[in-house]
């Protein structure tokens, strides 16, 4: 038995933390969005063997245990006493190591794919629940629609669709480890995002409003080590997007514009400036 499953990037239209756990974890609140930006998992079930293997077509991602995907796959199958194997081939299109989630969302379109695959049953609050164990974005890329993000992670408030919106999306060279911007966050000195804003300004529509309140606490730690998220961000503006942030832990910069002509503007620009550049609306379900 197989399937093919789309794993669509996310980004952070606002992206708060109010507090940090005694372990160390920080305690998210966050709006997020998934975007027609996606890498295809396809999983194959093998019987025979309990095997789980992994294949992508990026060559410097692992293909063992420390990919995202291959957990997934191994959490299912010890939490469920599953005795089959898989086969998981993804073909990559998310940036790694972004700030857009590729690799959660590969883990999540693992637990889709394998929950209907060994016919679990599982709701997606469980699901939810088992993917807190591979990453903080893992329960997210469950749902991967718009919605509020809280807890570390787990708890996920759908929100409505986006109004009808473009996303101009570059991706700097630089490399950034989550964890460190992570335990470089400053509670005494950190200012705060209206992320309520956020929420009401797409429960009614107002892109204006959205636009306005976005934010993400972690854009200063990260782009105090890459000055160039900050000259991108600047250009997107300069170019006419409506707002530009960070998403994530950075690197990756996304522009919003309304109007596909003011889109394909930015983009054309920001090609000339950076490798990587993308145009992009977001992801739908339907
Ligand atoms: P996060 O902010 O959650 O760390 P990210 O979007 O910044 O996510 P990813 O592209 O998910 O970054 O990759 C983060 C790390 O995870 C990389 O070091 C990469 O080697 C590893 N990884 C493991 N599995 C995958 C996968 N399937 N796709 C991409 N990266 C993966």
């Amino acid at each position: 038995m197989e399937i093919l499953e789309k794993a669509p990037a996310k980004l952070n239209l606002s992206l708060d933390t109010p507090f940090r756990h005694q372990d160390g974890e920080p305690e998210w609140n966050m709006v997020m969005t998934a975007i027609d930006l996606a890498d295809y998992v396809h999983i194959e079930t093998l019987d025979n063997t309990s095997e789980i293997i992994v294949e992508t077509d990026s060559g410097f991602l692992p293909d063992d245990q420390r990919n995202l995907a291959y957990q997934a796959a191994k959490t299912l199958q010890q939490d469920f006493n599953v005795k089959q194997g898989v086969r998981i081939t993804i073909t990559k299109k998310i940036p790694v190591s972004a700030g857009m989630g590729g690799g959660s969302s590969d883990a999540a379109a693992v637990l889709r794919g394998l929950n209907q695959l060994w016919q679990l049953n599982l709701s997606k609050e469980q699901l939810a629940l088992l993917g807190l164990k591979i990453d903080s974005d893992v329960p997210f890329c469950v749902y991967s629609q718009t919605a509020l993000v809280t807890g570390r992670g787990e708890k996920i408030t759908p929100l409505k669709s986006l109004p009808a919106l473009w996303f101009v999306i570059a991706k700097p060279k630089a490399s950034v480890s989550t964890p460190s911007i992570i335990r470089q966050i400053d509670y005494n000195r950190i200012i705060h995002q209206d992320v309520d804003a956020v929420c009401q300004a797409i429960l009614n529509g107002d892109i204006e409003k959205l636009t306005a309140n976005m934010g993400n606490v972690l854009e200063p730690i990260t782009s105090h080590k890459y000055p160039e998220i900050l000259r991108i961000k600047n250009k997107m503006i300069s170019f006419g997007a409506q707002a530009a942030q960070m998403s994530g832990s950075g690197p990756t910069v996304f522009g919003v514009c309304t109007k596909y002509s003011r889109a394909q503007h930015v983009y054309n620009a920001l090609r000339g400036f950076c490798q990587e550049v993308y145009l992009v609306c977001p992801f739908s379900l339907h």
